[in-house]
This record gives C-alpha cells, structure tokens and sequence, in this order.
C-alpha cells in the first residue's frame, strides 16, 4: 500500500513528495447558473506510504466532520506524514447548501454510489467521487453524524468480515464497534467492489458542533494513521481504549404519539425492560412508558420531544460483555471531558494543540 514514486496524480493535478495542494473538482452548475465544485485538500508526505482518504458531509447536514478535516490538516503532528492524505470535508456540497441531508432531487447520496457517469445527479456526483478521488486511495475514513435531532455516542460501522477495515476500525479506539454489513449504494459498498476498506464514524447529531464527537473523531483519524504507519510512533504512547463489537442494534420505537420526555443518555448501560422515559399528551394524562427491548449500552437518541408512534426514539447496542463495555464507556467519556475542560482552560480548543510528542 505505497504511492509508487511518492507523486501523486489526482484530478490533473500533481502533488510533489512534501508538499501539499487545494483545489476543487468541479460537480456542475445551480440553474442560477452558480458552478459547484468540491474542495479537496491533499497532503503528501516526504516518504512513501498509503494514500488514505478522509471524507466528510455525505451527508450535508452532518457537520462534526468538516471540523475533524479541518483539525486535522491544521495539526502539527500531520507536518510528518508518510504516505498521501486526501482531504474531502464536504462531499454533498449540493445538499450542504440547503442544510440537507439529501441531494436537490431528494436523494441521499450515500445510496447513489458507485454511481454512474449518465445517471441521476446523485448517481453522478457518486461517479465522479468514486473515479477522481476514492480509486486514488488504499483506504478510507467517512466521517458522519446521527440524523437530525438525533445524537450519536461516538461509534465506528464497520464489516468486519474485511479483515483490513476491522483492523482500522479497531485501531480507532472508541469503545463501540458496530459490525454493520455493507449497504447497497453506499460508499463503504463502493470501496468494497474496489478492494479499497472504510470505516465510517458516527458521533454527534446532524447541524450540530459536537465538540466530544469532533475531538473523538480526531483522535481517531490520527490513531488509525499511527496503525498504517503513516505517521512516527508516538514518544508517549496516549492510553488506548478496548473496542467492543455490537453484532446486533436496536432502534426502540414510539409506543403512542405525544411528547417524550427520556431518562437515558448516550453511553448509558441499559438492561431488558429498563425504564428509558415516558410518553404523554400536552395535557399531561396518562403516561405510556417506553422501555428497552433488550440490555445493552445506549449509542443513539432523539432530542426532538414531538413523536409519532413508530418513530425511533433510543438506539440500543447490544453486547455480550456488558459490565466491560459499561466501564470502557464511561472512562472514555470522563477522558474526553477531562481532555476538553483542560483545552477550554488554556484556551486551545481551536485546533488539536495537544503538545504530547
Ligand atoms: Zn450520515
């Protein structure tokens, strides 16, 4: 998994070894007659190594993303890269206009891959990205949120019947894994046929800066880039955490209408037919209660209290080492918030400043 001469060709441009470059591959017009393009930002190291990509805002509510691109191609520790990165911040730069997770024609792009060069503009915009920039990687990281009003605990999808992508995934280091089998249309899928492993991570909700998902998110781009030696051992290796696998989810559903009120948060530790919040009407009245199918740690939620019946409301991993997956899940998250409220002390929260080699 090597750049053959360190140069790189990307989209009629050429990247030098130690050098890097922006500039925007055009996806067509607006029928205001605006042109649309989307902004790639390569990085390409003095020595030889992968080629990773790292993209964001697939979908174009989802906002964490674009922040982690940009932390990390501001870092300091990205000046001793080996190997190429590729830099995508905002791949649905259509939708991101309208604040959308979709495309104009309401299509969500991540079913639209690999797409096609005659197809719907989804099946376009999914063609073009597949032939100027993923064909030129060995693999990927696709960054997403929840949806929106719905938050997620920091977690990566993966299949992990792909033994290469199970490896990044791992190497991440959030304690969820969600073995997730490929999507039809999706990017994942795309890197798939091609032989090319992703892991997608979701943390936060969509529209939304979240500031534990976007420093999670960070941390993880830089640790799968240490596992593919793209960048130098650390001088002071940072605590890791254990991964666990979720074979299987489950979104609970809204039992009645009315407004939800939740007593569970993400990263909670939940067991079968535990309480995780009532339904009611605007009056008040009778209060329906909505409980967990099954134990297992909380990875999603809804924050909009306005419900229909059959609406997801709480998403539910399940594991087999629950107590450990609990403890994991709590540590990272007193990690994170310890990390953060030192950041905010000094200050250096603009940025990944942590000076630690
Ligand atoms: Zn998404």
């Amino acid at each position: 998994m090597t750049t053959r001469r360190n140069q790189l060709e990307i989209f009629g441009q050429t990247i030098p070894p130690a050098s890097q470059h922006s500039f925007d591959i055009p996806v067509g017009r607006l029928y205001t007659r605006s042109d649309i393009s989307i902004p790639v930002h390569v990085i390409n190291g003095r020595s030889r190594g992968p080629v990773l990509l790292v993209c964001a805002a697939i979908h174009g509510d989802e906002l964490n993303g674009i922040e982690i691109v940009r932390r990390v191609i501001s870092s300091h520790w990205i000046q001793k890269l080996r190997g190429t990165l590729i830099a995508v911040p905002v791949v649905n730069v259509l939708g991101i206009i309208q604040r959308s997770r979709y495309l104009p024609d309401r299509r969500d792009l991540n079913r639209c891959f690999p797409g096609s060069e005659t197809g719907s503009l989804g099946a376009r915009v999914a063609n073009l990205f597949v032939q100027e920039i993923l064909r030129k990687c060995h693999c990927a990281i696709d960054l997403h949120t929840g949806a929106i009003h719905r938050d997620n605990l920091p977690q990566v999808r993966v299949h992990l019947d792909n033994e290469k992508a199970a490896a990044m995934a791992h190497a991440f280091g959030v304690p969820v894994i969600i073995d997730a089998p490929i999507r039809d249309g999706s990017l994942r899928g795309a890197g798939d046929d091609l032989g090319i492993p992703i892991i997608t991570y979701e943390g936060g909700e969509a529209l939304r800066f979240d500031e534990p998902a976007i420093k999670a998110g960070v941390d993880g781009v830089r640790n799968v880039m240490l596992h593919l030696s793209m960048l130098p051992p650390r001088k002071r290796p940072k605590k890791s955490f254990d991964s666990f696998v979720a074979k299987s989810s489950s979104w609970v559903r809204a039992p009645s209408d009315g407004l939800f009120r939740t007593h569970a948060t993400l990263g909670n530790a939940v067991e079968k037919d535990d309480l995780l919040g009532v339904i009611n009407g605007p009056l008040g009245g009778e209060e329906i209660p909505v409980r967990s199918p099954c134990s297992g740690i909380v990875i999603g939620i809804t924050h909009l209290p306005l419900v229909n019946e059959g609406e997801a409301l709480v998403h539910v991993a399940r594991f087999d080492a629950m107590a450990a997956v609990s403890n994991v899940v709590e540590e990272f998250q007193q990690e994170l918030d310890t990390a953060l409220a030192v950041a905010r002390e000094s200050l250096s929260i603009d940025g990944d400043q942590s000076a630690d080699d």
